[in-house]
């Protein structure tokens, strides 16, 4: 019998090593199951850029004289059936390292008809967690000496798209008889092609000065790619051979440097799916132990002004205003809004993980509840609970044009950048009479960070 081969955060045929060692076993199916349980967590953006991928995904199988079998339901139920139906051998998929995605994996291979045997491949890190070790044989949790180790690992080659023999010939609905036709109104254009151009117009100059704007939220330097990552768009393998190309054509010393920092990156994201594969409980639950819990305050309204982008404090609204037009952050303003979630207004980090994975086009759990547990002082690697950004002072720093805050702040148009970088310590005459449709700050900086470090000590029973 066949093979089926499962698709989930890998919507591609090229560099993709589940589909590679299911081409092995003979005749393949592709498939993919829409699940409820993990569409509840997505808005509309990011659900129609998976849509809209998997439209594209099916075309690419049809163009190879197959298709792709979309199912909607709950993964325990369909993928036993489908078996069943197609009298497969064998299901194959690419290891995820969630809770939700372990639990549900586990349970689907438990359902399967006994002559049903499941396979799991590695595919989505460069390096599989587990194996980079410290020498008592634990996970990393300090990203620098993971770093060290990591960057002196040969990488792996990307795997080779199989050949169409190895595909069943058969034909399946079209998604959009599953699926209304999602296409219009996504923030970027979804589907592998969009994701190879936005890897070759990157690698084509931008990382070259990548060190110098990726801290420059105005300069839009980065790379663009989470989301393509994220939904396996492009294979990491692929990405990280291109980038090592790039790296050898690099026409300076400065440019060099710039793709050295740009695999750090791509380092980052391997450190913290190691993490999440050590620690699954991390997506709920902090990292660090603490003698009480952390204090964090109830206050709705103050969650619903950070949403929004009306905390009078004009780098984190542009911040969380960027994120609702275009479904994407800067990765400078999501560190400077989730400290101000956790410092300014000590919230809970988990409200603001909340928020982020139902709006960011590119949600991914291991790297959100890393950026998350970093600002809030309660992960791997975080940044010390003494040691809290200054909005005014990183507005200062990383937008000194107040540019970017006026792309997303209409109200701050005709501001000058010095007074949109004190505009809490103005009095409030003066911000009126500069901008009076914009908001008057929520909190007192200076007297939340003490409280702040006040609330720590009490939670380390300090
Ligand atoms: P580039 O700078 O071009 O980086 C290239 C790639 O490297 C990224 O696509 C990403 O895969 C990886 N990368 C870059 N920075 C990091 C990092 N700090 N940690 C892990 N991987 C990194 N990234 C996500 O992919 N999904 C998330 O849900 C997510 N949530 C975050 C939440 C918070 C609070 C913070 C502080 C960071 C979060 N990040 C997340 C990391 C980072 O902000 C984004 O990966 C980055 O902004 C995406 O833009 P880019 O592709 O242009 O990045």
């Amino acid at each position: 019998g066949p093979t089926l081969f499962w698709h989930r955060r890998d919507l591609r045929t090229v560099d993709n090593r589940g589909l590679d060692a299911a081409s092995e076993h003979g005749q393949v199916i592709p498939v993919a199951v829409v699940d409820p349980a993990v569409k509840a967590y997505a808005g509309s953006a990011r659900s129609g850029f998976y849509y809209a991928s998997l439209a594209s995904l099916q075309q690419t199988y049809r163009a190879l004289g197959t298709d792709l079998e979309i199912r909607q339901g709950d993964p325990r139920t369909v993928l036993p059936e489908l078996a069943a139906e197609t009298d497969a051998e064998r299901l194959v998929w690419n290891r995820d390292y969630s809770k939700l995605a372990k639990t549900r994996d586990e349970a689907v291979r438990g359902r399967l008809p006994e002559a049903v045997s499941a396979l799991e491949i590695s595919d989505m890190t460069l390096h599989e967690p587990g194996s980079i070790l410290t020498s008592a044989g634990d996970h990393y949790s300090v990203f620098s000496y993971y770093y060290k180790k990591w960057i002196d690992r040969a990488a792996p080659a990307p795997a080779p798209q199989p050949s169409p023999d190895v595909f069943v010939n058969r034909q399946a609905p079209d998604i959009g008889e599953i699926q209304a036709s999602p296409a219009d109104n996504l923030p970027l254009p979804a589907g592998r092609q969009a994701a190879r151009d936005r890897m070759t117009a990157f690698l084509d100059g931008p990382i070259y000065d990548y060190a110098d704007t990726r801290d420059r939220p105005a300069a839009a330097g980065t790379s663009r790619l989470s989301q393509d990552l994220a939904f396996g768009l492009l294979g990491i393998r692929e990405l990280r051979s291109a980038v090592d190309e790039a790296d050898t054509a690099a026409p300076t010393e400065t440019a060099m440097d710039s793709v050295e920092e740009y695999r750090r990156q791509l380092a980052w994201r391997d450190f913290y799916i190691q993490v999440l594969d050590a620690h699954p409980e991390t997506v709920s639950e902090n990292f660090k132990d603490f003698e009480h819990p952390i204090e964090w305050r109830a206050d709705p309204e103050a969650f619903r002004a950070w949403t929004q982008g009306k905390t009078g404090y004009p780098i984190v609204d542009a911040g969380m205003r960027q994120l609702q037009a275009e479904s994407f952050m800067h990765n400078r303003l999501r560190m400077i809004v989730a400290s101000f979630l956790t410092k300014d207004l000590q919230l809970d980090w988990r409200e603001g993980y909340a928020w982020f994975r139902e709006q960011l086009l590119d949600h991914e759990t291991a790297n959100d509840v890393g950026g998350w547990q970093w600002a809030a002082s309660t992960g791997t690697d975080a940044q010390p609970y003494f040691r809290i950004f200054n909005p005014m002072t990183q507005g200062k720093r990383h937008d000194p044009d107040a540019e970017y805050i006026k792309t997303y702040i209409p109200e701050l148009q005709g501001v000058a950048p010095e007074a949109i970088h004190s505009w809490p310590d103005l009095d409030q005459d003066r911000r009126e009479e500069l901008a009076p449709d914009y908001p008057d700050p929520i909190v007192d900086h200076a007297e939340r960070r003490e409280e702040t470090i006040e609330m720590f000590e009490r939670a380390r029973g300090g």
